[in-house]
C-alpha cells in the first residue's frame, strides 16, 4: 500500500513520516472542521480502545500462559495536566507494534468508499456517536486536540515500543521509543477551547456517564471512579431499567433508550447469560449498508469475541449486548465459531427464546410492537425467507393491515385464521400501494361480498415472504389476485337485469376476446367471483401479480416484458358492459374490439403490472372522440 511508505525524512533520525490513507485524511477533515457538538465523546472512544486492548490481553494471556509481565494490573488510568492543558489516558492492554501503527491509525478497515465517507460526515454532523461506530473513534481525539501521541509497545515477546504523533493534517510519523510498559499512552494536547477537558470535574463527569461499564478499573489519579459490574451476570430483580439504558448507550454506543431489552439466562441445555437490546433505529434504512453483528460473545465475564459473525442468525445483526457462557472453551477461533455445535446450541435456545418474547411483547404492548415491526420488521421478513429452523415461530410475528381490521391496525396470521369463517381453507393477501387503493380495486369486492378476510401488503417483499411461507397452520396462503382462488358462488336474487349470460353465448364470448387480444393473454374465462366490476386479471398459479411484476423486472433489462401474456382475463358473465360488449361484438366489431382491449387494460392497471401505457393511450382518446361524438 503506497501509504506505507515514508514520504519525507523528519527531526529525528530514526522517524519516518507517513501520509493517512486518502479515507483517514478524509475523516480527519471532517473531525476537525465540521464536529462542533458533543465533543466528551473522544473520552468514551479512547476509553472504550483502550478496554478492548485489555480485553484482548486477558484473552492472550488465559490461552497462552507464561507471557512476559502477565502479572500488572489490567487497568485504565487518566491523568489530566490543567496548567499544560494534557488529557491523558494509558492503558496496560495488548498494545501496537510498528506495522500495527500503520494500519490501525492509519487506513481504515471499511472499503473505505466516498459515499460511505459523505454519508458518516453527513450523519455525524447530526449525531457525533456516529464515528465510534464506524470505526473511527480513535480519530475523535483530533476534535479537541491539536496534537496527539501514542506511545505503545504490544504484549509479544521481544516488543519494541513506538511513538506514534501527528497533527491530524495530512501525515503522521512513527519513532522508535524504546523501552516501553506493555500497553498504550495517549496523549492530548488540547486546543485552547478545550482546555475544559483538562479539568477533573468534568472529566469525571464524562466517564461516569458514558463508561461507568467499561470492564476494568478506570482511575482519574489515583481514584477508582468507575463501577465494574457484568450487568447481564445479576438477577434481573436487582436491575433497574436506568442502569438497562446506560449499560445500552455503552454498549451499542448509541444516544438513547433501546426499543426492547431482552435479559434472559438458563441452564439447560447449556448454561448462558444474555443481555440483548433491541435499537429503536434500522441503520440499514438510511442507506449505511448492512449493519454489522453487534453481540459480545463472553466467557465468564471474559471477552471471548467483540461482534463475531455466525454467532447468531445472519438476520438477526440488529441485535446489540453480550451473551455469556461458561461451558465455552475461551480459545475458540472466528474461523471454527460457525461450525461450533456448542455456538449452534446456545444460538438455537437464544434465539427461540428472543422470538417468544417478541411475541408476548407483541401481545402485551401491540402499539411499542407495531413501531419496532416498522423499523426491524424488515430483519424477521429476511429471518423467515433464509432460517428454515425458525421460520414458524417467525412467521406468527408477521403482522398486517387487512380488510377487517381498522386503518393503521395489524393483525397477525393467528388473528386470521382464528377468525376464519367454518369452510374457508385458504388464507388470502392482496398487494396494493395503499389501503385506499385497494380498497377501490376490483379484486377485494369479491371477498367483501362473501366476507372473507384479506390481508393487504403494502410492500412487495410481503409478498415475496408470504408466498414464500406458502402456508400458515396448514391453510394455504394464496394471493387475492391469483387465477386459483375459487370462491363459493354468491346467492343472488336473480332478475332480467343481472341475470349472467347464457352458458353457451358466454364460451363463444370468451372465444372470440382471446382471438381479439391474441398473445396479450394467456387466456379468458368466466369468473363467478366477481359483483360489480366487470373483469379483471388474475396470475396463473399462485403468485400475486406484484410477484409477476418483481419477476419480470428481473428479466431482460430494457426489454419491456408484455406482462399480460401470463394473466388470466376474468370476465363477469352479469355484467352489462360484458352483455353490452357481446352484443356489440356481432354488430359492430371494431368498436367491439376497441372497447375488449380498452377493458383488458384497465385490468392490467388494476393488477398494477400495465407496462407500456402508449397504445392504450392512443386508444382512449380515440374512445373519448367517440364519447364526445365526434
Ligand atoms: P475501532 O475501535 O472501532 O476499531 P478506532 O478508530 O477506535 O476503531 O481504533 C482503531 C484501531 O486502533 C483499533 O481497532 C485498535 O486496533 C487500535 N487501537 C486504538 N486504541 C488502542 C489501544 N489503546 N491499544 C491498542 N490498540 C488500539
Ligand atoms: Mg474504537
Amino acid at each position: 500500500m503506497t501509504t506505507e511508505t515514508p514520504v519525507q525524512p523528519t527531526d529525528s533520525p530514526d522517524s519516518k513520516a507517513y501520509t493517512f490513507q486518502a479515507e483517514i485524511a478524509q475523516v480527519l477533515d471532517i473531525v476537525i472542521n465540521s464536529l462542533y457538538t458533543h465533543k466528551e465523546i473522544f473520552v468514551r472512544e479512547l476509553i472504550s480502545n483502550a478496554a478492548d486492548a485489555l480485553e484482548k490481553f486477558r484473552h492472550e494471556s488465559l490461552i497462552q500462559k507464561g507471557l512476559p509481565d502477565s502479572d500488572r494490573a489490567l487497568e485504565i488510568r487518566v491523568e489530566l495536566d490543567e496548567e499544560k492543558k494534557i488529557f491523558r489516558i494509558k492503558d496496560t492492554g495488548i498494545g501496537m507494534t510498528e506495522e500495527e501503527l500503520q494500519r490501525n491509525l492509519g487506513t481504515i478497515a471499511h472499503s473505505g468508499t466516498k459515499s460511505f465517507l459523505k454519508k458518516m460526515a453527513e450523519g455525524a454532523k447530526e449525531d457525533v456517536n456516529l464515528i465510534g461506530q464506524f470505526g473511527v473513534g480513535f480519530y475523535s481525539a483530533f476534535m479537541v486536540a491539536n496534537k496527539v501521541t501514542v506511545e505503545t509497545r504490544s504484549f509479544q515477546n521481544d516488543s519494541q515500543g513506538y511513538r506514534w504523533e501527528s497533527n491530524g493534517i495530512g501525515t503522521y510519523t512513527i519513532t522508535p521509543a524504546g523501552d516501553l510498559p506493555r500497553g498504550t499512552t495517549i496523549t492530548l494536547e488540547l486546543k485552547e477551547d478545550d482546555a475544559e477537558y483538562s479539568k477533573d470535574y468534568r472529566i469525571r463527569d464524562i466517564i461516569t456517564r458514558f463508561s461507568n461499564f467499561v470492564n476494568f478499573p478506570v482511575f482519574l489519579g489515583e481514584e477508582k471512579i468507575n463501577t465494574i459490574t457484568a450487568l447481564w451476570t445479576k438477577s434481573k430483580s436487582q436491575i433497574e431499567e436506568k442502569e438497562y439504558e446506560e449499560f445500552y448507550r455503552f454498549i451499542a454506543n448509541a444516544p438513547d433508550e433501546p426499543q426492547f431489552t431482552f435479559h434472559f439466562s438458563a441452564d439447560a441445555p447449556i448454561a448462558l447469560q444474555s443481555l440483548l437490546f433491541v435499537p429503536k433505529t434500522n441503520m440499514e434504512r438510511f442507506g449505511f449498508g448492512k449493519t454489522k453483528p453487534g453481540v459480545d460473545l463472553y466467557c465468564r465475564k471474559v471477552l471471548i469475541m467483540k461482534h463475531p459473525e455466525g454467532l447468531l442468525p445472519d438476520w438477526l445483526r440488529f441485535l446489540r449486548g453480550v451473551i455469556d457462557s461458561e461451558d465455552l472453551p475461551l480459545n475458540i477461533s472466528r474461523e471454527s465459531l460457525q461450525d461450533s455445535r456448542l455456538i449452534g446450541k446456545l444460538s438455537k435456545v437464544i434465539v427461540s427464546r428472543f422470538l417468544k418474547f417478541l411475541g408476548e411483547q407483541a401481545e402485551q404492548n401491540p402499539e411499542k410492537y407495531k413501531e419496532f415491526y416498522a423499523t426491524n420488521g424488515q430483519f424477521l421478513k429476511e429471518g423467515l425467507v433464509q432460517d428454515f429452523m425458525h421460520r414458524d415461530e417467525l412467521a406468527k410475528l408477521l403482522r398486517f393491515e387487512s380488510s377487517k381490521s381498522e386503518p393503521g391496525k395489524m393483525v397477525s396470521l393467528q388473528e386470521y385464521v382464528s377468525r376464519m369463517a367454518e369452510g374457508q381453507d385458504k388464507i388470502y393477501f392482496i398487494n396494493g400501494p395503499t389501503r385506499a387503493a385497494i380498497e377501490a380495486g376490483p379484486y377485494l369486492e369479491a371477498f367483501a361480498a362473501r366476507d372473507i378476510e384479506v390481508l393487504y401488503t403494502f410492500d412487495s417483499i410481503d409478498d415475496f415472504v408470504l408466498n414464500n411461507l406458502a402456508n400458515f397452520q396448514e391453510k394455504a396462503i394464496i394471493s387475492a389476485d391469483s387465477g386459483e382462488v375459487e370462491l363459493p358462488e354468491l346467492k343472488e336474487v336473480e332478475t332480467p337485469e343481472n341475470a349472467p349470460l347464457p352458458e353457451d353465448r358466454a364460451a363463444a364470448f370468451c372465444e372470440w376476446l382471446k382471438g381479439t387480444l391474441g398473445d396479450h393473454v394467456a387466456s379468458v374465462k368466466t369468473s363467478k367471483r366477481l359483483k360489480d366490476s366487470p373483469a379483471l386479471a388474475s396470475t396463473e398459479g399462485t403468485m400475486s401479480s406484484t410477484m409477476q411484476r418483481m419477476m419480470m423486472t428481473m428479466g431482460d433489462e430494457g426489454k419491456q416484458a408484455d406482462a399480460g401474456k401470463f394473466m388470466t382475463l376474468e370476465i363477469n358473465p352479469r355484467h352489462p358492459l360484458i352483455k353490452k360488449l357481446e352484443f356489440l361484438r356481432t354488430n359492430d366489431e371494431a368498436f367491439a374490439k376497441q372497447l375488449a382491449e380498452q377493458l383488458y387494460d384497465n385490468t392490467l392497471i388494476a393488477a398494477g403490472i400495465l407496462t407500456d401505457p402508449r397504445t392504450l393511450v392512443q386508444r382512449m382518446n380515440q374512445l373519448l372522440s367517440k364519447a364526445a361524438g365526434l
